[in-house]
């Protein structure tokens, strides 16, 4: 038997309305803050992720699907999705438009790491960037706006935990004194934080070994060794936090597991018991699209992962609206009925009212226990009488009433009673994830 390969999973259709409700979420919190979306490809030329993640950390080592097609271009699926607008911002020249230009997307992002709960080969990311400005207040907006977004989910038991991780110009100090405190340890260090403290060294202060754990406590702080201007702009950002006033919590060890972050990051815990893993995070990127051989272009992001929004949808045990279910199901009995039903579930779905007929040769009592199990509001029964009379029986589920109805009367009851609905109300927008 073949198996969905480890560390991905199908999504089965009662899973669909989580999805469905993150996914209008995401949708509306862009919407209200001016985010439009953007579809980039699912592979990449690898180089794409190597250069930017880069420096050592686990997605550029030994996290990354990288394959070589038939013409030997190795590519890679996608690993994150900042990189990718970028990519997608420099080739159609959206620096050219007025900036910022914000951006969204939701999408799958793939990486080979030991799958458990909430971290998987293949996750969903939603995710947003805004790009071509410096203000901290852009940092702020981004900031809040993933605070609302998981308000809006019904997920109030979050906490906002809060970095600079400085610039070019500050990072390289902060980094010697940092070596020179992991090297009076080194003995201590797991085989991990050994190959960090050469490769990369802010890592080190992320690992979640415990002897590490130690030694990063007493680690310099790199607030201390911020630059004037990297300063400036994290005084500012926290400012702005507390003008709006969200909760923030200060961080010294947060860095952020890819390479391409200068000053703020951020990232949102959850706070509900037996959950370490962070639900999204994100941070600025000020030299990302220089790196990607643009011109200097600051820019900031955010994204979180879906499948662990739902872990904590379904943990805190939050009512989701159910998916839109069919109206009708009809049931016949003989081959005339069945001819019968098969020109009314026409009819029906031709006035855009969603219906199952049944199919095959089973007893009435077998097509109403499907009926049932289907949970539609009324079941539709067709026999021979029906057939001569050109009637049906409608029976009322939920009300447990049943009449015998002209076929014309039908129609038009279900159609008063149940409304066509625009395909955008069954259906998530985006219309697909890729
Ligand atoms: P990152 O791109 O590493 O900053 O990840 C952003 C968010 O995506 C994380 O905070 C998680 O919510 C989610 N995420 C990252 N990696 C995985 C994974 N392997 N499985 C599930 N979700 C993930």
């Amino acid at each position: 038997m073949y198996k969905a390969p480890r560390g991905t999973s199908d999504i089965l259709p009662q899973e669909q309305n989580y999805w469905k409700y993150v996914k209008e979420k995401a949708v509306l919190v862009c919407h209200l803050y001016g985010y439009q979306p953007l579809t980039t490809p699912i592979f990449e030329d690898s180089r794409l992720f190597s250069r930017t993640v880069s420096g050592g950390t686990d997605l550029a080592d030994k996290e990354m699907y990288i394959f070589e097609d038939r013409s030997g271009q190795k590519l890679a699926l996608r690993a994150e999705g900042t990189a990718p607008v970028c990519r997608a911002y420099l080739e159609h020249g959206l620096f050219n438009l007025p900036q910022p230009i914000k951006l969204y997307y939701i999408g799958a992002a793939f990486r080979y790491e030991r799958p458990q709960a909430g971290r998987y080969r293949q996750h969903h990311q939603f995710g947003y960037e805004a790009l071509g400005d410096v203000d901290p207040a852009l940092d702020v907006e981004v900031i809040e706006m993933a605070q609302q977004f998981l308000l809006s989910l019904g997920l109030p038991k979050f906490s906002i935990q809060l970095n600079s991780i400085g610039c070019e110009l500050c990072q390289p100090g902060y980094i010697k004194s940092l070596q020179q405190h992991y090297s009076n340890h080194i003995a201590d260090l797991c085989p991990d934080c050994k190959t960090r403290l050469l490769k990369n060294p802010l890592r080190l202060l992320d690992c979640k070994k415990a002897s590490c754990q130690k030694i990063a406590e007493t680690a310099p702080k790199i607030t201390n060794y911020l630059c004037p201007k990297c300063q400036e702009h994290f005084q500012n950002v926290q400012q702005g936090l507390k003008t709006l006033e969200i909760p923030f919590q200060l961080n010294h060890r947060l860095v952020r597991g890819l390479d391409y972050y200068t000053r703020t990051v951020f990232e949102i815990e959850p706070q509900e018991e037996g959950s370490q893993s962070a639900l999204g995070g994100g941070g600025r990127y000020d030299n990302l699209v220089e790196q990607l051989g643009g011109k200097h272009t600051p820019a900031v992001g955010f994204a979180t992962g879906i499948e662990r929004l739902i872990l904590n949808l379904k943990r805190q045990k939050m009512e989701i609206p159910p998916s839109c279910k069919s109206v009708a199901f009809i049931a016949y009995l003989g081959e005339g009925a069945k001819i019968e039903a098969m020109k009314l579930a026409s009819r029906l779905r031709q006035a855009g009212i969603a219906v199952i007929k049944a199919t095959g040769s089973k007893s009435l009592k077998g097509q109403l226990r499907q009926a049932n199990s289907l949970g539609t509001n009324y079941t539709i029964i067709i026999g021979e009488k029906e057939v001569k009379n050109q009637t049906v029986v409608l029976r009322d589920m939920i009300n447990n009433k049943q009449d015998s109805v002209s076929i014309d009367e039908l129609v038009l009851s279900l159609k008063q009673n149940n409304p066509p609905r625009i395909i955008s109300q069954i259906h998530s927008q985006p219309p697909d994830m890729i």
